[in-house]
């Protein structure tokens, strides 16, 4: 029955590959100001706030920098002082000994191996300690230069739901998502799905009769067409 009514679904509103270009396009009309909700203001402070960002919400992290990037503003800052100070001056983002531990040993071979700055390509950012894909991979896209799609919470779901994957993997989802959106939008992608999930989409109460993708583009609105 369930599995019939998804057959149906999937059947009404065709081929994601047919989908996904307007998904893109209603999305960006709906969400013209989706973008980073983290706040810097050079590459350095956007790395740091990204390895700050796991675990925890935008919110918090930019409640912490905001103080935090007053005090350190090279590389060499961050282990000029107390591993204890670092660690009290980023305790609220949680997980503060790990994120400490991290940040350091990225300062270290920014400066032992990429003069102080941090590197443009993915390989360079996953080789740096703490920095896993994911936090690589917004570092690219907000420099303009996304070699992936960043795939959060938000952006899992939200592919589920509009049956552009059926994986379960980020990873997965990931090499699924880089095969049919389009190269130049990989990097704004995530923010719409991000911001979609966040103002319309939500977890447990989608407010269907509102989103614009509803009954042609999403096999799993309440709205029928
Ligand atoms: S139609 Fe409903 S389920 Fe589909 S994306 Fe919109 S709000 Fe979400």
């Amino acid at each position: 029955m369930v599995r019939s009514y998804i057959k149906e679904a999937r059947r009404r509103v065709g081929p994601k590959r047919a989908r996904i270009v307007p998904i893109i396009q209603r999305l960006m009309a709906d969400h013209p100001d989706a973008t980073i909700a983290l706040k810097y203001r050079n590459d350095l402070e956007l790395l740091v706030s990204v390895m700050l960002s796991a675990q925890t919400t935008d919110v918090n992290v930019n409640r912490v920098t905001a103080r935090l990037f007053e005090k350190y503003k090279r590389p060499e800052d961050y282990l000029a002082v107390p591993v204890e100070e670092l660690q009290n001056d980023i305790r609220a983002t949680g997980f503060f000994r790990q994120k400490t531990k991290s940040l350091r040993g990225t300062m270290a071979m920014l400066l032992s191996d990429y003069g102080g700055e941090v590197p443009a390509r993915m390989d360079d950012l996953l080789r740096l300690p703490g920095v896993a894909r994911k936090t690589a991979n917004v570092v690219v896209a907000e420099r303009g230069q996304a070699e992936g799609i960043v795939v959060d919470t938000h952006v899992r779901r939200l592919s589920q739901r509009l049956g552009l994957t059926r994986q379960e993997d980020p990873v997965k989802i990931e090499r699924d998502l880089v095969r049919l959106v389009p190269r130049p939008d990989w990097g704004r992608f995530p923010h719409l799905l991000i911001w979609h999930g966040r103002r319309i989409c939500d977890a447990r109460r989608p407010l269907c009769e509102e989103c614009p993708l509803a009954a042609d583009l999403c096999p799993a609105s309440r709205v029928r067409g």
